[in-house]
């Protein structure tokens, strides 16, 4: 029997709120250009053909509340609200009536963002993954299971940078909604247990700097908090 070379990176996972089991992780989907006036604020128009697509690793998964350090590579590192369907079950061609029955349940997320690289990478037409797939660019509060989350649609969603509102929406303001992204994503990717899904977010993005506190909340969820500390020695 073969052994590792070396030990494997440890499964990220995502608490659950009110439990002590886990939510191990397996990829992570982000939607571009879910909401309108981000989509706006951002120069664009939102595609009503499809949505799209980018991925971060597993590994970029950080708890709320924690501190971490301002990005290398950037000087321009923006916040991004975002509501995130957690996957529970098995989906493949799921249609959109019957989505919903893979999701475990519903996170509040950050996908954190190296604007600058990202705008650079977009207007020279190249993927999108320095300015967003980096280490610690997923950060994400504990789970509720979907039975204790009402309908999706009313609850606002909000983002604070040292308790000034900056982001200020509600859900029912998604261009695609959870099962259409489920649905969609399971005719491309045979979506498993373990893959979260950052549904995007509304207007509002910003810069953030060292020493900033950022929060943000969606009804119904344990709320997320991130802190910004010094850019790490190099
Ligand atoms: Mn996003």
């Amino acid at each position: 029997m073969s052994t590792l070379l070396f030990a494997p990176p440890t499964v990220s996972t995502v608490a659950v709120a009110g439990e002590d089991a886990l939510y191990p992780v397996n990829r992570i989907f982000c939607v571009g250009r879910n909401y309108a006036d981000h989509a706006k604020e951002m120069g664009v128009e939102v595609d009503r053909e499809a949505p799209f697509y980018f991925l971060k690793h597993a590994g970029a998964i950080v708890p709320s509340g924690a501190t971490i350090p301002y990005p290398p590579g950037t000087s321009n590192y923006h916040y991004e609200m975002e509501f995130v369907v957690a996957i529970g079950a098995p989906a493949w061609n799921a249609p959109v009536e019957t989505a919903l029955d893979a999701v475990f349940g519903y996170a509040c997320g950050l996908d954190m963002t190296r604007r600058d690289l990202q705008l650079e990478a977009r207007a020279k037409q190249r993927p999108w993954d320095l300015g967003k797939d980096f280490e610690q660019s997923a950060v994400i509060a504990p789970i509720v299971r979907a039975a204790s989350f009402a309908a999706i649609g009313p609850q606002r969603i909000t983002l604070a940078v040292n308790g000034a509102v900056k982001q200020d929406a509600h859900l029912s303001d998604l261009v695609w909604s959870v099962e259409e992204l489920v649905s969609h994503l399971s005719r491309y990717y045979h979506l498993v247990p373990g893959d979260l899904i950052y549904t995007g977010t509304p207007a509002g993005v910003g810069p953030v700097v060292a020493g900033d506190r950022v929060t943000g909340s969606i009804d119904g969820l344990p709320s997320i908090e991130l802190k910004i500390g010094p850019a790490e020695a190099v």
